[in-house]
């Protein structure tokens, strides 16, 4: 994301323009605090702001966030900075951790991303102005912050689940930054009684439009019994993470441009990553106009752009997750498909209480690689070799645990998920578009896709044609997907309606 040149920078700025909320940060020199474009305070100067593209480089620079606009709360496009596919995953990996802790270096991060540390420091000077040790050391304080601001949990918790290595770190860094603790940022009277039930509810930010209602009918439609919930205009589902086991339950406030979670989770170290799968599921990051505008150069899908504004793609909740549910829909139709992940969560998922998941048709966990692995037999309503295409997808996914994270090209991504056996090119690219979010990703034999499709131009597609139409929609294919679905499920409504 290259930055806007200053003078547009400080329109937005004057404008309180939120187009620019989250691409842009400034720096006020004579203050020594930065902001999101919005912020209601007076604006500065325009020979004392600098402006930033991160807030990690306006915190790089020694600016400190303001407790007015929070920039905490700013959308987090951090998937979309500029082309670098390096860059995307490089932050999605620190989001999740990878540079908290002692033994945790760039160089490592580095190797994972398969490049060398100068390179990776080279494009986040590039793409963001700062470098990944600053984004990591931001990304702490400005979610610790966050819980301050959102929540009443406590400080010790907050500094665990923020990834600071010990409690007087924490405090050190506030007080270095904000001249006062911690709890010097908590307001004073608390909004939420102080919990008897240990959950933790969140605000996160989008860029609008986003079409909320599309994405909750996409989930509910897969929701599988047990594991997923869509009620009342939430979507809730278990969460299995690092031996701990709750819950997740998200709405759309969409008079604040966010969404609300409620995370039910006694582990507070696992809650950025909680955060972090949120995230992707729901597509927080998308800096959804741009896609918009790209995808309507086309003038057949921009009658379906129009008609759903800020459709999102959704992401997977987790990889191995993700993965069965393309293998037990091969060739099926997504009622079957869900009907038979439902059968495989009663007989192979561990249970969970409705006082731990904190909803009473949330029963299940999804099983794990390795419970699938053990079972003698799957014992599912399908053909023998689908049953097989599962256990060797298990023993893939324990024999490499990166292997529904992003990978090389996209190319390389699908060259290594077919190698499995039973996943051919269009569960690969599934996979690739909703579990490692290649947002390029396209399976273009896909029988909704081309139902959708010829919902354009009123004739039968082939897949061929299809993949030859959507070289103009790249790097945006897999959005260019989600409206040929919606266009398909909203048609198939529609002719069951009149019968
Ligand atoms: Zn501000």
């Amino acid at each position: 994301m290259e930055l806007p040149d200053r003078e547009i920078c400080y329109r937005a700025l004057q404008s309180r323009d939120s187009r620019f909320d989250g691409l842009i940060f400034v720096g006020v020199t004579s203050t020594g605090i930065y902001c999101r474009p919005v912020c209601p305070a007076r604006t500065a100067k325009f020979e004392n702001c600098r402006f930033f593209s991160s807030a990690a480089a306006a915190q790089e620079a020694g600016f400190r966030p303001c407790l007015r606009c929070r920039p905490e709360t700013a959308p987090d496009l951090a998937s979309w900075r500029g082309t670098s596919n390096t860059v995307s995953r490089a932050l999605a990996l620190i989001n999740e951790g990878t540079l908290d802790g002692d033994g945790a270096t760039v160089e490592a991060l580095a190797e994972r991303l398969g490049l060398g540390e100068r390179q990776l420091r080279r494009l986040f000077l590039q793409h963001l102005g700062a470098s990944p040790i600053s984004v990591a050391q931001t990304r702490r304080v400005l979610f610790a912050k966050q819980l301050i601001h959102e929540t009443q949990m406590p400080m010790t918790d907050i500094a665990l689940a923020a990834g600071f290595g010990s409690i007087r770190r924490f405090n050190e860094v506030f007080r270095n930054l904000f001249d006062r603790p911690p709890t010097g940022l908590r307001r004073k009277t608390s909004r939420i009684p102080i919990g008897t039930e240990a959950k933790v509810t969140l605000r996160l930010r989008y860029r609008p439009p986003y079409d909320w209602d599309s994405m909750l009918s996409f989930l509910e439609a897969r929701a599988i019994p047990g594991v997923e919930v869509v009620e009342n205009g939430s979507y809730w589902r278990t969460v299995e993470m690092d031996g701990s086991v709750g819950s997740v339950e998200v709405a759309c406030l969409s008079a604040r441009q966010s969404l609300g979670i409620t995370i039910r989770f006694p582990n507070v170290k696992s809650l950025p990553a909680i955060v972090s799968r949120v995230r992707r599921v729901f597509d927080l990051g998308a800096d959804i106009e741009t896609i918009d505008a790209h995808l309507s150069r086309d003038p057949l899908l921009a009658s379906l752009v129009a008609q759903r504004p800020g459709l999102r793609a959704p992401g997977g909740w987790d990889g191995f997750e993700l993965a069965v549910r393309a293998i037990l829909g091969q060739q099926i139709t997504v009622v079957a498909a869900r009907r038979l992940a439902g059968q495989l969560v009663v007989l192979h998922g561990k249970t969970i209480s409705a006082s731990r998941s904190g909803h009473l048709r949330l029963t299940h966990l999804f099983p794990t690689e390795k419970r699938l692995v053990h079972a003698k037999s799957l014992g599912l309503g399908m053909p023998v070799s689908r049953q097989t295409s599962l256990k060797a997808l298990a023993e893939a996914s324990i024999a490499d645990p990166n292997l529904f994270r992003p990978f090389g090209t996209i190319e390389e991504a699908i060259e290594r998920l077919r190698t499995i056996r039973g996943v051919g090119e269009w569960t690969a690219q599934y996979i690739a578009l909703r579990a490692i979010r290649e947002m390029d990703a396209f399976p273009s034999s896909d029988i909704g896709l081309l139902r959708g499709a010829a919902t354009l131009d009123g004739a039968q597609s082939t897949s061929e044609r299809l993949l030859h139409r959507a070289e103009s929609w790249r790097p945006w294919r897999a959005y260019a997907a989600q409206h040929l679905w919606a266009a398909d499920a909203s048609a198939i409504s529609t002719n069951r309606s009149i019968e």
